[in-house]
């Protein structure tokens, strides 16, 4: 067969010229160990928070290498485009601040970076040379099936033939076709794909080593995949061949969802004899189950898939980057212990630690990381954080703090300026249902709204608290306010010695901390709160009267 003739009959409008590429675009100066990753989004819906932990990957090893992490929008599939989703996921990757330092930037016509376009759509004559390219060297060959259903319907069958078998000679009839069967075939206007022409043999095997995965037994493909659709447009498989080529990637960090079919991507390299890059498959992010099972998170079925749902529940950038650090080396956690104070991108990140086990996403564990960098905000970070967040997901709690800059953070100050500082916000949501007690008054409580402990009666209680609305003076300083509740705690048989009251609790009516505690019930509501001193001296001793007067009217 004349292969250039084919080529020609196939692409008489490309010239299957590559060599210009390759001038267009020089090979990047790069320095021994530096390493060039891109993030490679779909533009098919919101980004997913594995597509976040992948892009943190990409960047952490872009850059603890000094190189570049870079953004190429991959939109060749249009039926599944959903508008608007490639300018969402590159505002979604500037928000957990993973903004990438070169290619797309959030509008089709805008780009940084001088090996672009960096959308595929964009790229579609690049692709065509490749194409014909590999037709002049006799590396690929159109396929003209189309009977038996639809001509998409064929080749999603033909596709799915080829995922159960490695045989593919004598399914694929047009691999034999003649020249002159073409010809016919063009000349009758029938459309084709463009398949590979695998020179792999399926039964042998090859060693590769994965960046992360390591070294890897893979079987040869021997698959004639697509390599353009019968729309000119080319599948992901030929696309980031020539793209990662192109624009100098030096290694391909994906999913563990395209390791099956690395083997065809490095068959095409070589048909191109271009050196493939180095390649780093990510795990999956999984969750456990209803049912107890492990299993990847999915965007259909775990809103928590969805990178909005953290925004949308308060969570700081921080906290989601800081736990998912931790999922991507799980020596974070105790750098983080020795390191409070540092910024976590100083963490000493290591491919080699990442693992090949899929990390669970865990909410209690996002929970507790959150609360510990929370903990290490000012109060006025918090004040305005939790504001910012009020005004778009809680305008009535907006209203109710937005003039009351002081006093919040007076409040957001209460035990955490410490060396063990106070650990109970996860995420701006909960600043309200935590602290309601203190910002809206108790006047339309019952008393099932009170945490009182069981084992005191109504009576005593109400004893107590009237005793203590008698002696409470907002002018005390703390060690008065200790004191006149030890006095108060002696007058009604509360031990303040708690040694002796554990020795002997059946001598008293309960302990100097059961007394606090009716107190601080009274006044919040809750049994938890931050310091009962320093609170009140928030609310102030006209409010704290009251709320007791209240509490005792409700008894
Ligand atoms: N466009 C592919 C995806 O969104 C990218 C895979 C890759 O990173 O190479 O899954």
């Amino acid at each position: 067969m004349d292969y250039e003739k084919l080529a020609d009959l196939l692409f008489p409008n490309s010239d299957g010229n590559i060599q210009k590429y390759f001038d267009k675009y020089p090979k990047r100066n790069l320095k021994d160990g530096e390493e060039v990753v891109r993030i490679a989004p779909s533009p098919t819906g919101y980004l997913h928070i594995g597509s976040v932990y992948g892009a943190f990957i990409d960047r952490l090893i872009a850059h603890s290498s000094n190189s570049i992490f870079y953004m190429r929008l991959e939109d060749t599939d249009d039926k599944r485009e959903v508008a608007n989703a490639g300018d969402i996921a590159y505002d979604m990757l500037c928000y957990f601040d993973l903004k990438p330092d070169e290619g797309y930037c959030g509008s089709k016509n805008e780009e940084i970076g001088d090996y672009g376009p960096y959308v595929q759509s964009k790229r579609v004559p690049i692709y065509l040379d490749f194409a014909k390219y590999l037709v002049k060297q006799g590396k690929a060959f159109p396929c003209f099936c189309k009977s038996g259903g639809g001509r998409e319907e064929i080749l999603k069958r033909r596709e799915e033939e080829l995922a159960q078998s490695d045989d593919i000679s004598n399914k694929d009839t047009c691999r034999n076709l003649t020249y002159s069967e073409i010809e016919t075939k063009i000349k009758n206007g029938e459309p084709f794909a463009l398949r590979l022409l695998s020179k792999g043999d399926g039964e042998k095997t090859f060693k590769f080593k994965d960046r992360i995965k390591g070294e890897r037994e893979i079987r040869e493909n021997s698959k004639d995949i697509v390599i353009l659709k019968s729309n000119s447009i080319p599948p992901y498989s030929f696309a980031h061949v020539v793209d990662d080529t192109l624009m100098g990637t030096t290694t391909v960090v994906r999913g563990e969802e395209w390791y099956p079919s690395l083997a065809s991507h490095l068959e095409l390299f070589e048909a191109f004899g271009i050196k493939p890059p180095k390649f780093a498959h990510t795990p999956n992010v999984c969750k456990i189950d209803e049912s107890g099972n492990k299993r990847k998170l999915s965007k259909r079925k775990d809103p928590e898939a969805d990178t909005r749902y953290f925004i949308e529940q308060g969570y700081p950038v921080q906290s989601v980057m800081e736990y998912i650090l931790n999922l991507i080396n799980s020596n974070f956690e105790d750098w983080r212990k020795q390191n409070p104070e540092k910024d976590y991108l100083d963490f000493p990140f290591s491919v080699s630690k990442i693992g090949s086990n899929n990390p669970i996403f865990d909410f209690v564990k996002l929970n507790d990381c959150s609360k510990q960098v929370i903990s290490r905000f000012s109060a006025e970070r918090i004040y305005l954080d939790s504001l910012n967040y009020a005004k778009t997901y809680n305008p009535k709690f907006y209203e109710t703090i937005k003039d009351r800059k002081d006093f919040c953070e007076k409040l957001f100050s209460i035990d955490r300026l410490g060396k063990n500082p106070r650990k109970d916000i996860a995420k701006w949501s909960d600043v309200e249902p935590l602290y309601d007690y203190i910002f809206y008054s108790l006047d339309g409580k019952t008393i099932a709204d009170y945490d009182f402990d069981e084992k005191f009666d109504k009576n005593t209680i109400k004893q107590v608290l009237a005793g203590y609305a008698q002696v409470y003076s907002q002018n005390d300083d703390k060690q008065t306010w200790f004191d006149k509740i030890k006095e108060l705690g002696e007058k009604f048989g509360f031990c303040s010695n708690m040694k002796e009251y554990k020795l002997n609790p059946q001598n008293y009516l309960g302990s100097v901390a059961d007394l606090s505690g009716i107190i601080r019930v009274a006044t919040t509501t809750r049994r938890n709160t931050p310091d009962l001193y320093e609170l009140f001296a928030l609310l102030g001793e006209k409010e704290v009267l009251h709320r007791i007067k209240h509490t005792i009217s409700l008894l």
